[in-house]
Formats: structure tokens, sequence, C-alpha cells
């Protein structure tokens, strides 16, 4: 196949606003080592009372507050309006035993998290509400989790990938990231029906976008209505594929982005008589959904993939960098390939990253090294994680690759020789694959110390309940029984 993938420019960071994260001077931050974020509940009822004036302003009645569990899937609990100040002070109870929910709604149960008692707090991050263009009356925000007592909640995924971002502030280093959207819009049907598109149109064609230009024109309309920068939106290669991708933010804001951007294109898709997928494998045996990383790191408004003695201009910290994501790639992608169905996209030659390689402008490599042009390059550089898909929960997908990340820089580490070329065409064995399936990868991840440390031991353990359970789950399932049971979960 060969695809004209986007390349996210990385301009200067402009952090959102929003409340400050637990100052922790290690990447390995585990659940309880950090000092907790206050909750100032007076401070947090004036924020929210400021947004609910806002909110009424633009029409919105209800308000959906949204996590992402450990399968990939996001869960929601909503207020209406009125309750918005009393969430934000005091959060809205949501049960810890969705920590261990399969995509498949099947719950199970892990050492430190799990069974039907006990109750958290869900708090809506009023920095980032947002009214839903394509839900009128709705609005969504991101949601903290913390115990009833006021605790961070040691399994919540986004405090997790929190704590990675402040570890690198203690380093002096911010993070600026993005994750690519891929879809596949389908006509809507009955649940069990099999996909038809509603396009025919060649992969990359002017045909597709024509054919479906209003919806196009929808889906950016939304998106820019809810403040997001579209860099670019295109057919991809597969049938009904499309990909969106938006202007670089804090890691922990392009998380957030990624949610609100797949259920914008779902809400607008509805209105368009279309449904979406976003897993990994829509159609077994074809090209699959990705959700590509990027990342660059700054130091005092420094691209650190520009300008450095290394590889393609890379500098010592950015290659450690890269070199620690690298190594911890098999482990990463318990975090970041999550389902099963993962591996049914994470093939050669499909543009998936399946080798456990590097390259400038590779796209078969899992890490893609991206300098843009000549002239813009000390914005534009980064590196492009291409093995991960939208079953990951992106709070984890970017905590983890923070963790490895920093541990190499710590380490000093050095990149490996640069892979060019087609790794399929090597001789066998000269570029080693990626897992190729769940067991590999779930057998590194036991072996990771790096990650238990830095998920901290209930997360770590919920995580691992949940991949296993979705292992054997299709353990002797067909490529197309898998690809049929996950199509429309994602
Ligand atoms: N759809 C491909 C994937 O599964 C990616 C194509 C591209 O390079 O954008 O990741
Ligand atoms: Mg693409």
């Amino acid at each position: 196949m060969s695809t004209g993938t986007v390349t996210a420019g990385h301009p200067e960071p402009t952090p959102r606003p929003g409340p400050a994260a637990a100052s922790e001077p290690s990447a390995g931050s585990g659940g309880g080592a950090a000092p907790p974020p206050r909750i100032d509940r007076a401070e947090r009822g004036e924020r929210a009372q400021v947004a609910v004036d806002r909110l009424r302003t633009a029409g919105v009645e209800a308000v959906a507050v949204t996590w992402v569990d450990n399968a990939g899937v996001a869960r929601v609990k909503a207020v209406p309006l009125g309750g918005l100040v009393h969430a934000a002070q005091w959060g809205v109870g949501t049960a810890p035993c969705f920590d261990v929910f399969l995509a498949d709604d099947t719950i199970v149960t892990s050492p430190l998290i799990g069974g039907p008692t006990g109750d958290l707090r869900l708090y809506p991050d009023v920095e980032r509400i947002v009214p839903l263009a394509a839900q009128p009356g709705w609005a969504w925000a991101p949601g903290d989790r913390y115990t009833q007592g006021g605790a961070p909640h040691p399994g919540c995924q986004r405090l997790f990938a929190r704590r990675t971002v402040a570890a690198a502030a203690a380093r002096g280093l911010t993070l600026k990231a993005g994750i690519e959207i891929e879809w596949v819009a389908a006509l809507a049907g009955p649940p069990g029906e099999e996909p038809r598109y509603p396009t025919a149109g060649p992969a990359y064609g002017m045909q597709r976008l024509t054919e479906l230009s209003d919806y196009l024109r929808d889906v950016l309309r939304a998106l820019g209505e809810q403040g997001l920068t579209v860099l670019q939106i295109h057919p991809e290669y597969a049938a009904g594929q499309f990909e969106v991708s938006v202007a670089p933010e804090g890691p922990v804001e392009a998380a957030d982005t990624s949610v609100l951007i797949r259920q914008t294109i779902r809400a607008v898709s509805a209105r368009h008589g279309l449904r979406v997928s976003f897993a990994p494998a829509v159609e077994a045996g074809g090209v699959g959904n990705g959700g590509h990383l990027h990342l660059s790191l700054w130091r005092d408004g420094r691209n650190l993939a520009h300008g450095g003695p290394g590889p393609h201009g890379l500098t010592a910290e950015a290659e450690g960098f890269l070199a620690g994501v690298l190594g911890a790639l098999p482990e990463l992608l318990v975090l970041g390939c999550s389902s099963p169905a993962g591996y049914l996209r994470l093939v050669p030659s499909h543009w998936a990253g399946a080798y456990r390689c590097w390259g400038l402008e590779n796209r078969e490599a899992a890490l893609r090294l991206v300098t843009g042009s000549t002239g813009e390059r000390a914005s534009a550089a980064n590196a492009e994680i291409k093995c991960f898909d939208a079953t990951a929960n992106p709070y984890l997908a970017v905590g983890g690759v923070l963790a490895a990340g920093l541990a190499g820089l710590d380490q000093r580490l050095a990149l490996p020789p640069e892979f060019t070329g087609d790794p399929a065409q090597a001789a066998p064995g000269a570029v080693p694959r990626l897992p190729t399936g769940p067991g590999e990868a779930l057998a590194a991840y036991r072996r990771s110390a790096l990650l238990r440390e830095a998920l901290g031991e209930p997360l770590y353990g919920a995580v691992l309940a949940v991949r296993e359970a979705e292992r054997e789950q299709y353990a002797g399932a067909t490529p197309e029984e898998l690809a049929a049971a996950t199509r429309w979960r994602y």
C-alpha cells in the first residue's frame, strides 16, 4: 500500500490553562508516592460557576463527563447544567469496578481493584469543558477520579498521565503530542450486519471526498466550533476510511482531544445516517485504523529533536528518550495496541509499524522520525509511534510512553542504527518484529519493572487483568470472528 501520512506540525508549545498537576520528580511515581493534588472546593466551585454562565449562553443543558477504561472504551456520567457546580466541587459517583470492564462489558476482577463494593468520585475538568457542536444542548468534559476521601484514585489513568507530565516538568521538559484519528464510515444498519460503505471511491481519492463532502465539511465544522485546530482531513486507504489530525498540545490535552474527536465524528456520522468504527480491524485482512501518537520534547522553548549532534539532528536528550521508548515498545503495546484485534492490523506492509525499529520517514518502522520541511524543522520535528491504535486508553498510552522515554533519557540511551526501506524485504530476522499477538506483549508487560512502577500496583494489575481476560476471550477466534466481535465496540 502507499499512503500519504499526515505529519503533524509541532509549533511552539502553548499549554492550555488547567489545574496544576502534582510535582513529581520520578517518572516511576506509582500509585501513592505523589503528593495528592489538592481539591480546593471553593476554587473549583468558582471556576465551575464561570463555566456554567458561559455554557448557559451557549444553550447547554447537560454535561457529559467521560473517563476511558482499561479496555479503551470511553464511559460516561452526565449531569444537568444546574448540577455542574456541585459535580466540580464534590465529583459524581462512579464505581471502581469500571477499571476491570472488558470492551464487551464483561466485568472481571484484579488483585487490588474490582468487585461490586466501593465508590469513587469523578471530577469534571472544568477548564476543558466544551459545548458539543453535533449534540445540541450538550457539553463534554474529561474527568479525573478520586476517592470519596479526596485522594487520587490509584487506578485513574488520567491522573497517571498527569504524573508523568509532572515528572518531565521536574526535569525542565515539556512535551507536545497529537494523536491521529483514523476511522471507517459505514452505512447504518442492524448490529450484526457486515459493513457496507457510503462510497466506493478509491484510496485517497477525490471521488470519496466529493461523494461525502457534506459529511466531511460537517466534521470539520464541528471540530472547529469545539476549538480544535484541524491540520488535515483526508480519505485513507481502506474502504470508507478517513483520517483527521489536529494541532499538537500537551500530552494529557492531546489524549482528551482524541476522546473528543472520536465522539464528535460519531455524532456527526449519526446525523448523516452513518456509523463509525475506530477499531483496528474493521475487516480481517484489510488495512486497519491506527492511532499514531506524535511526540516532541522541548526544553526552554527549544525542540530537542532538532539541532543536536545525534542522528538527523536529535539532541542527546531526545535520542535517549526515543531509545527508551523503542526499547519498551513490546510492553507498551499492552497500553497502546490494547485489544487482541490490534494484532490483525499490526502486520507488515500495512503501514502500521509492525517492526521494532526506527527510521526517518519510514512508515513500516514502529518509531518514525518526522522532520518536516527543511525550513520548518525547528518547530515541526517530532517522532511518531505508529504501532498504536484507538483501542488504547490514550492516557495510558501517553503516560506509558513518557515513563519509558524519561527512563531512556535518564540512562542516556543511544538509538540503534536507523533502518531505511521495508523491513519485510530485509533478511529474515534482520529487523525484529514487535509482538505478533497479545500473549507476547503481555509477557513483556509482566517483566516490565518500569511500567509496574510507573503505573503503580493497582493500575498495573487492573490493566493486566483486563488484557489477560480479553486475550483468553478471543484466543480461539478466527480473524473474521475477532474483527466482527470488536468492530463496533470502538
Ligand atoms: N492505516 C494505517 C495504520 O493502520 C496507517 C496509514 C498511515 O500511514 O497513515 O496505522
Ligand atoms: Mg493515516
